[in-house]
């Protein structure tokens, strides 16, 4: 679904590095490089981009009645 706001550990905003995450990702930057540029230290933080599957634009394709 959406990207959580916040990490569900220690609270640090993650959802407004999801965008500039992809963007790194696409440019096959190593994953340590990303989270030094995004600033993400604690691997809690990191697991929230990581672990994330964005799967909201697959479920809008269906209405509420299904
Ligand atoms: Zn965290």
């Amino acid at each position: 679904m959406l990207i959580p706001i916040r990490c569900f550990t220690c609270g640090t905003l993650v959802a407004d590095k999801w965008d500039e995450y992809l963007k790194l990702k696409e440019q096959d930057t190593p994953p340590e490089e990303i989270f030094k540029r995004l600033d993400l230290e604690r691997f809690c933080c990191r697991r929230m981009l990581i672990a994330h599957v964005d799967l909201i634009d697959d479920v809008l394709k269906f209405s509420r009645q299904q």
